[in-house]
């Protein structure tokens, strides 16, 4: 009989690491309180961009980041086929612009180790950044153009890889409303608030922003906090950005569909998922700060999600202590989209041998203990 396990989370994460494990000879079984892909995952913008959210230097998560990317295109043509869905997977590259001489020697620094890790990027200026993105505001003076930068768009692509898990497969529960652990020391079982019950050989924590509620049942610190971000989208298709484009304040990408995209605020508000007035003004007056077109109009629908935030800013993907019957995958902040398929490839080795030992143990989700 097949090994089985039990997912907890059907986001993007969960569902990725469920595809996974089924194509390596397991049975996945994904429980979700609510709707796959109803949390974090469906609100994402969909950039896998490693490079330009990562500015510091080319750590343990930048290298995750980086072979994340680097995946994404056999894993999205998996997922494409599998699931019989279409879904925009852009291979735009972006622009992070620079308004004064002091963001442009911060870009050229970033540039210099960012070269020598895959990216084939370049300092652009200004005709030549005029050309790449006409509608741009000519207050920017440069911008670091990195062509390996792409993205999806989420909602359709949560929705394909729900499809190709069921198409392989997976068993997938929804709605469940309330989970409640009932053993997972010695075999895996959860009891949801209809009173059915889900057993398997082990379980796989995969519940993003709400994983710090099973802290307690796991004898564990799992420091995971929910940062809600707003994020809103214009109707724009007489007048296309090309690139994803970044500032320090936020970005904007340029959808298939016509629409802009731009994201996304970072506030401390629980679980609230309402979006402000505070929150899209703000996002509105840098937007048109960056494309002046942008002032004369008005978002067409705001949203708001919770990203899943960790204490040291690294996700948690690992085996619980104690135990060799939970692994946890949780705590993807700002990059889940992007992370998800080399998370999915950790998970599952997790999963079948529990020795921490990639990326140098950066993601151990005990080290916080
Ligand atoms: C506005 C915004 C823009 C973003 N843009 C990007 C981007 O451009 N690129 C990028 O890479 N990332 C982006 N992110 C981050 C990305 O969305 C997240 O990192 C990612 O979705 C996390 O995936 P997840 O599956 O862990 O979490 P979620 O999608 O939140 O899924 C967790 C699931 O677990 C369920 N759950 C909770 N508790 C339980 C339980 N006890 N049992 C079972 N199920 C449970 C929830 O209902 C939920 O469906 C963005 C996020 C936001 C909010």
């Amino acid at each position: 009989m097949k090994e089985q396990i039990i997912v907890m989370g059907g986001g993007i994460i969960g569902l990725s690491c469920a595809l996974e494990l089924q194509r390596r000879g397991y049975q996945a079984v994904v429980v979700e309180t609510q709707r796959c892909g109803g949390q974090a995952s469906g609100a994402a913008a969909g950039m896998l961009a490693p490079y330009s959210e990562n500015v510091e230097g080319p750590d343990a998560f930048f290298q995750l980041c980086r072979d994340s990317l680097l995946l994404y295109p056999q894993w999205q043509q998996t997922v494409r086929e599998l699931s019989g869905l279409s879904f925009e997977y852009t291979d735009s590259g972006s622009l992070y612009v620079a308004y004064h001489a002091a963001d442009l020697l911060a870009l050229e620094g970033r540039l210099l180790w960012q070269r020598t890790h895959g990216s084939t990027g370049e300092i652009i200026e200004g005709s030549a950044l005029r050309q790449m993105e006409p509608l741009l505001t000519k207050e920017a003076i440069a911008a670091l153009y990195t062509p390996e930068e792409s993205h999806i768009y989420a909602p359709h692509y949560v929705s394909a890889l729900e499809r190709a898990c069921v198409g392989l497969g997976v068993h997938i529960f929804d709605s469940l409303e309330r989970l409640e652990i009932l053993k997972w020391q010695e075999t895996a079982v959860v009891r949801a608030a209809d009173g059915r019950t889900f057993e398997g050989d082990q379980l796989l924590v995969c519940s993003g922003a709400w994983a710090q509620h099973l802290a307690e049942t796991f004898h564990m610190h799992i420091p995971v906090y929910p940062i809600r971000g707003q994020i809103c989208a214009y109707e724009a298709a007489a007048k296309p950005v090309k690139h994803m484009v970044f500032c320090n304040q936020g970005y904007l990408v340029g959808k298939a569909n016509g629409t802009l995209v731009c994201g996304a605020s970072e506030d401390v508000a629980g679980y609230d998922t309402t979006v402000t007035d505070k929150g899209i003004g703000r996002l509105r007056n840098w937007n048109k700060q960056l494309f002046p077109f942008l002032s004369q109009q008005t978002p067409f629908h705001s949203w708001a999600g919770l990203r899943p935030a960790t204490q040291d800013g690294f996700p948690l993907i690992g085996p619980a202590p104690d135990t060799n019957r939970v692994v946890l995958a949780v705590g993807h902040y700002r990059n889940g989209i992007l992370l998800s398929p080399a998370t999915a490839l950790l998970a599952a080795d997790l999963i079948a041998n529990k020795q921490q030992q990639a990326y140098g143990g950066a993601f151990a989700a005990d080290r916080f203990n």
